[in-house]
């Protein structure tokens, strides 16, 4: 269940790790004068783009772990149903906690 909460960040950091390693072959490819300056500038963009996806993968751990702590100290309520953590949720008829197992469970509690 916790693996759920974490599967964002480390997409987010996975994609990071490969377009800087992407970004640092491209930068040494020999690729004809018309394009080196493109593929420079693309690569530099990837390196921004990388460091951005570095900064939120970060800042999803920490959330991620926020979260859980949060959940341990009781703040956030249980699924009734399975016992897993539940997520504010919005529908229909407004916030609810929906359980984080969802499609598998089901389980919902108003706030
Ligand atoms: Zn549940």
């Amino acid at each position: 269940m916790y693996f759920r909460l974490f599967a964002k960040p480390s997409i987010a950091l996975a994609l990071a790790a490969y377009l800087i390693y992407w970004s640092e072959n491209t930068a040494d490819q020999k690729t004809s004068v018309i394009l080196k300056p493109l593929m420079d500038s693309i690569s530099l963009g990837a390196a921004y783009f990388s460091a951005g996806l570095l900064v939120l993968s970060g800042l999803g751990f920490l959330y991620s772990g926020y979260r859980i702590w949060r959940w341990q100290n009781g703040e956030i309520p249980f699924c009734s149903r399975c016992g897993s953590m539940v997520e504010i949720r919005y529908g229909r008829h407004g916030e609810f906690w929906g359980c984080m197992s969802y499609p598998r469970c089901r389980g919902s509690e108003g706030i």
